[in-house]
Order: structure tokens, then sequence, then C-alpha cells
């Protein structure tokens, strides 16, 4: 056990249907009182070009230009959080993407019933979380 491994650092979005809703605070409230720490946040609506870059693996699926749409219709709100193996953590309480099998306790199993609207998006490996942290917070690299 090494206590010298740096923490993890990871990408977090409270997706424009969070903000609509006022679910902004309930949704920070349960990343710090787990015990992660806010190391940058701003809130801001996307552009298509940049909704591109941040889901470059998805633009070419069927479920894309619904979703874009989603993600670019109004404000959103980006987080970097870090903490120990903050990427699976932070995975594990968001829940599984469709809110209707998300499990109850997670954040999409508590508080959303939709596949597209789901409140939240996290880094799911160590390379995205560099690549979108990278994209949405240069100064931190
Ligand atoms: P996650 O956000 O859980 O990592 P994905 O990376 O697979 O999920 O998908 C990115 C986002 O695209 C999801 O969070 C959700 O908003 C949307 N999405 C994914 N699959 C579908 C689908 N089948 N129908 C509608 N929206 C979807
Ligand atoms: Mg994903």
């Amino acid at each position: 056990m090494s206590s010298s491994s740096p923490d993890e650092r990871t990408l977090v979005l409270i997706k424009p249907d969070a903000v609509r809703r006022g679910l902004v605070g309930e949704i920070i409230s349960r990343f710090e009182r787990k015990g992660l720490r806010l190391d940058a946040m701003v809130q801001r609506t996307l552009d298509e070009s940049f909704a591109d870059q941040h889901y470059a693996e998805h633009v070419d699926k069927p479920f894309y230009p619904p979703l874009k749409a989603f993600m670019t219709g109004g404000p959103l709100v980006a987080l970097v959080l870090s903490g120990d193996q903050v990427i699976e953590v932070v995975r594990g309480m968001i829940g599984v993407t469709d809110g209707r099998r998300a499990a109850a306790g997670t954040i999409r199993g508590d508080l959303s019933l939709s596949n597209r609207e789901n409140l939240v998006h996290a880094s799911d490996s160590v390379d995205s979380a560099k690549r979108e942290i990278g994209l949405w917070f240069p100064e931190l690299l």
C-alpha cells in the first residue's frame, strides 16, 4: 500500500436537465459528502462543435443527434473532481446510463427516468479523464 500514489481526477458534467430541474446543489452535495475534492467548476452552454469534441466517440451513433440537441439546449456545469480512485467511484455514484435501470441510491437511479436525460456525465477511464479534462480545463494539465 503506497501512500504516495497521486489521487486521480475525473471530469463531470451536470447536464442541462439537472440545471433546468434545480438539481445542481443536490448533485454536487453528494460528491462533497463522499469526500471528493472539487478542483474546478464552470457553467457554460455548449456549441455544436464543442459537443462533437466532448462526445467524439459517439458522433456517428444513432442516438447522437438528439443527444447533441439536448446537450446544447441550455447551460450545464462542468466539474473536475479528485480523490482516491475517483473515476470508478464517481461512475458508481452516478449509476448505469439508463435512469430507469440505474440502482436506487445512485444519482441517475434516484433522480432520472430517462436513457438520454440522465443528469450527469463522468469520465469512464484514465485515458478519457485525461482527454476530457484537457478539453474542458486545459489550464489544469
Ligand atoms: P454514459 O454517459 O453512461 O457513459 P454513453 O457514453 O454510452 O453513456 O452515452 C453518452 C450519453 O448518450 C448518455 O449519458 C445518454 O445521455 C446518451 N445515450 C446513450 N445511449 C443512449 C440511447 N440508447 N438512447 C438515448 N440516449 C442515449
Ligand atoms: Mg460515456
